[in-house]
Order: C-alpha cells, then sequence, then structure tokens
C-alpha cells in the first residue's frame, strides 16, 4: 500500500483506500479520496467547508510497469457561502491531478505532449499505443493543441532564412536566436510586410543575419533600421558558387578540352589510339520527368491518406480521384513515398561500367559484334541490357571514326581506350573551386592546374573566386573593396553581375566580413524543420509545425 501511495500524482492531496489488480487485462485500478476539507469557488473565490454531495472521477493516468493505470477519485461537490455569488453548488478542483471535466490526469496529458512533439499524431499515436497511452492521432494533435508556445526573450541576434511549405509553391519564413541556436518563431510567407510586422513587435534585435533577398533586406531596413544587417557567408559562397557554373557554361569547350588533355597523357602512344568521349549517365530532362512523375504519385498518396483518415471508404476515394481501388488500396498500404525520388545505389554509374576495360580489350582484337560480346559478357556476370551495351558500342564506333551502324570494316582501325574519369562540367568545376583546399584530391588540383590554362578569362575567373573566399574565410575586410574593383572590371559578364549584386547590398555584405555571426545554425534547423514537415505528410498547419519545431525534445 506504502509504495501504491508512493505513486499518485499528488500523494499529499490524495489518499489511496483500495486498489485492484486485474492480470487479465492488465489493469491497476487505484481508489483514492482527495484530502482537501476546504476549498475555493471557482466563481467568487471564497473559502468553503460545506459538503453538498460526492462523486466519482475516473482518471487514465500513466502506465505502470505493464499495467495501465485507472484512478478513481472520490471528489465533493461544496456550496458556495456567498450569497452574492451566482454559483450554489460547484465541485471540488484538484487542478494539480486533473484539470476539470478532463479524463486523464496532468501528468498523463503532459507525457502525451511530449511524444506528439517528437513524432507528431499518427507516429506518436502507434508509438503511444506500444507505451501503453491509448490516444488516437487526432487526440494526439488537440492535446498538442492546448500546449501554449514557450516565451521568449526578444533575441539581440536574429537570424532568418526562408523554407519551403511545399517546394516550389508556397513559402514561410524560419527566425532563429543565434545567441543560443534555439528557433523562435515560423512566419506564415516570406513577404516583407510579414517579416517587417514581427520586428516591430519584437523591437531590441541589434544585429540582422539573412541572405542576399531583397525582401527580407527592405523588410529590416524598414522595420528595424538601427540594427545591423549581415549578409550570410553560406549564401554568399553559394551566390558565387552559382555564379561560377553560368560562367563555366560560356567555356564548354575549354572544360572538354582539359579531360582530352589529361586523358592524353594517360596514352602513351597517341597516334595510333582514340579516347571514348563519355557521357553522362542520366540526362537532365529524363531526370526532370522522373521528379515530375514522383511529385505527382507523391500528391495522389497524400490525397488518398487524407480522404481515408477523413474516414472515406475505398471506393469513394477512388470515385473521387478518378482511379481503380487496387490503387487506392496498394497507396494506403505503402508507407509514406519519401519526398525525394529514391534512387539506386548504383545512380549515376551504369551497369556496363565495371566490364568497359574487358569489352574494350576484345573490341581491339576485332570482336564487335554486339550479340557475340553480349554472350562474352554475360559468362562474366554482367546483368545489364543490350541496348546499354550497344550504347557503349556505338561510343567506341564513334572514337574510331565509323558510322554509329554496325559496318563491316576491312582496313585496321586505331585501338581505343576509355579512361573512365567523368566529364568535367561547369557544376563540378565550379564545385572544385568553392571546395576547401585540403579537401581536394590530388587528381582534382591537377584538374584545376589544367583549367587555368585554357583560357586568360579562366584564369581570372578562377583567380577572383579565391581571393573572394579566402577575404570571405578569413575575414579580410580590408581587401573587400579592392576584389570588387577588380571583378567590376573584369571581362566575364556573370562575375560582374555578382559583384554590383554586391555592391547593392554593401553593408550587410561587408558586415559579414567582420562579425562572427553565420547563419548555419538556421541551415540545420531548417533541415530538422524539412523532416518534421514530411512527418506530417506535408499536411501540418504553421501552428502545429510552430509547436513541434520550437519545441521538440
Ligand atoms: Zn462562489
Amino acid at each position: 500500500m506504502e509504495i501504491l501511495q508512493c505513486l499518485l500524482p499528488n500523494p499529499s492531496l490524495l489518499n489511496l483506500k483500495s486498489y485492484e489488480i486485474d492480470l487479465e487485462s492488465h489493469q491497476l485500478t487505484l481508489t483514492v479520496s482527495s484530502t482537501q476539507t476546504r476549498t475555493q469557488c471557482p466563481l467568487c473565490g471564497d473559502w468553503t467547508q460545506r459538503v453538498h454531495s460526492r462523486y466519482q472521477r475516473t482518471l487514465a493516468d500513466l502506465p505502470c510497469l505493464h499495467f495501465s493505470l485507472i484512478l478513481l477519485v472520490q471528489v465533493c461537490k461544496f456550496f458556495c457561502l456567498n450569497s452574492a455569488c451566482c454559483r450554489r453548488i460547484f465541485t471540488e478542483r484538484i487542478p494539480e491531478v486533473a484539470v476539470p471535466w478532463a479524463r486523464k490526469t496532468v501528468r498523463q496529458v503532459q507525457r502525451l505532449q511530449m511524444i506528439g512533439l517528437a513524432l507528431g499524431g499518427a507516429a506518436g499515436s502507434r508509438l503511444g499505443n506500444h507505451l501503453g497511452y491509448s490516444s488516437c492521432g487526432s487526440t494526439l494533435l488537440n492535446h498538442l493543441q492546448k500546449l501554449p508556445l514557450p516565451e521568449f526573450k526578444t533575441p539581440k541576434i536574429l537570424g532568418v532564412d526562408d523554407f519551403a511549405f511545399r517546394k516550389g509553391h508556397q513559402y514561410g519564413t524560419i527566425l532563429v536566436n543565434l545567441e543560443t541556436h534555439q528557433p523562435i518563431a515560423l512566419l506564415a510567407d516570406r513577404k516583407a510586410d510579414t517579416l517587417a510586422d514581427w520586428l516591430r513587435e519584437h523591437p531590441g534585435v541589434e544585429i540582422l543575419s539573412r541572405d542576399r533577398s531583397k525582401t527580407y533586406k527592405s523588410a529590416m531596413d524598414k522595420a528595424a533600421p538601427e540594427a545591423i544587417q549581415v549578409a550570410d557567408r553560406f549564401h554568399l559562397v553559394k551566390n558565387l558558387s552559382d555564379t561560377l557554373e553560368i560562367a563555366f557554361g560560356n567555356y564548354r569547350a575549354e572544360l572538354k578540352a582539359i579531360a582530352q588533355t589529361k586523358n592524353s597523357v594517360l596514352i602513351e602512344d597517341s597516334s595510333e589510339t582514340v579516347v571514348v568521349t563519355p557521357q553522362p549517365t542520366a540526362i537532365a530532362t529524363a531526370q526532370e520527368q522522373t521528379q515530375i512523375n514522383h511529385q505527382y504519385r507523391l500528391e495522389q498518396q497524400r490525397q488518398i491518406k487524407t480522404l481515408r483518415q477523413q474516414r472515406w471508404s475505398m471506393e469513394a476515394i477512388a470515385k473521387e480521384l478518378g482511379v481503380s481501388i487496387s490503387t487506392v488500396r496498394r497507396y494506403l498500404a505503402q508507407p509514406d513515398f519519401p519526398e525525394i525520388p529514391t534512387r539506386r545505389s548504383t545512380f549515376g554509374r551504369s551497369l556496363i561500367d565495371p566490364y568497359k576495360q574487358e569489352i574494350v580489350a576484345w573490341w581491339n582484337s576485332g570482336i564487335m559484334e554486339s550479340k557475340v560480346l553480349m554472350s562474352l559478357l554475360q559468362k562474366k556476370g554482367y546483368q545489364g541490357s543490350q541496348r546499354t551495351l550497344q550504347r557503349y558500342l556505338s561510343l567506341l564506333r564513334e572514337a574510331q571514326g565509323l558510322p554509329s551502324a554496325p559496318v563491316r570494316v576491312s582496313k585496321s582501325l586505331p585501338k581505343v581506350v576509355d579512361t573512365q574519369s567523368p566529364p568535367l562540367t561547369p557544376g563540378r568545376a565550379a564545385y572544385l573551386i568553392v571546395l576547401k583546399e585540403e579537401n581536394r584530391e590530388p587528381e582534382e588540383i591537377e584538374l584545376l592546374e589544367h583549367l587555368v590554362l585554357q583560357h586568360p578569362d579562366l584564369a581570372i575567373l578562377v583567380d577572383l573566386a579565391h581571393e573572394f573566399l579566402q577575404l570571405l574565410r578569413q575575414r579580410q575586410v580590408e581587401v573587400f573593396d579592392e576584389w570588387l574593383m577588380k571583378a567590376l572590371a573584369c571581362p566575364i559578364p556573370p562575375l560582374k553581375k555578382l559583384a554590383a549584386g554586391l555592391m547593392n547590398d554593401y553593408a550587410a555584405v561587408k558586415a559579414s566580413l567582420m562579425t562572427e555571426v553565420s547563419n548555419g545554425p538556421v541551415e540545420g534547423l531548417n533541415n530538422r524543420l524539412k523532416m518534421l514537415k514530411r512527418q506530417m505528410y506535408g499536411r501540418a498547419g504553421l501552428e502545429l509545425l510552430t509547436k513541434r519545431f520550437v519545441m521538440s525534445p
């Protein structure tokens, strides 16, 4: 008995009278009574001791080992003695144990709220059931709704960034205290007025860290003119990387030449050999189509699951969405599709890659029939299709200057060589430059050395990019003006455009070179936000999302 008394929500307010254990249904029932002899009228606040009657409340409490715990609490009804009060009889309040009318104890509701914050409605309810809290998803969300957002002090340093409710459609704004790295709030959109309103309601921010968006800049200019704005260095590096990619796009021939120079270095006797030009395995349009198809399927599954949660029948869902019942059944049975289509682990590599050296050897020895090569390859364990093989063979033909269709040739052909190095695309070149020096592979360093030799403009571009990265990374504010002048006068249009943009945002960019403030924590939190959105099928309202984001344990 003594130990059971200790388990009660408030052992001084409740007194254990008896207990009952049901071994079959794993239920422990404790009958307790309130020890309060006097209480206050909830309306007028007057104290009273006059008992009207007694009644019993049934409360679900925290599960106890593998027993669910039910409290049968005997409480009183009291008379209000204040003749001026319009309440005559009222029920005894035990706020530390349970709020009026509740069927659960306060501490059980708190536990459910913690589960809901961490996992959301559906997953939270599943875990809850395993742990002995039987509560459906929507009840869990109701409990979350009652949870007030924590109070916060307006931070001195505020990080601002945007995030996608639905990529490409709807965006919001995320606010983070950069001193404590705590998220503070989510705003419903990324409009200047919304941020300006928030800043006016919360005066006292001294430093504002943001990306280079004009909208946020104008909001901050309007609503917090005395605060220092800092352009985030992460976004500055990204601006540079995007600029480089565009700039390299105008020098594709030079990039291709580098790959070939590199290959020819590897081939000793270049007069009698030809080199296979590598081709990207997945072309952009195909990838885009995959993405579109996936988004369509994702949306369809969301709709089906939403309607099902609203208790629509499978037939009705099928009719509403114009799909077959078997599709509805299949989509319901499947786990939620990921936001991004899954790729095979060998994405970007062809099944034929491991066999290329052997194919080239056979090819050079005169075996050029695709059917023969296919049967040879299959013996070696090749799992790919004939089509994939033929695509590769047509590259070999192209390298040797043969027509694309197979023909009999009598003259002797140059030997082909496939060095299998990935093509140097503008994106890869930009990436190599932004990469910190200590993180580059020896081969990549060599590539960059070749790059600057291809064209005088490329040398200027790479030099200016490195200088910019260095002044960002080492906060060399004193050389920033000089760099800007050089970039503005350089012969590369995309870089000039970047420099002009930096000029327009001069104060914020310069400030980023003088402070340690960084939006890095905001980027990390943005990723957590993405995870929360996916857990709730992207359907969570702003309020619920904010709570889970700001208060998640
Ligand atoms: Zn009263």
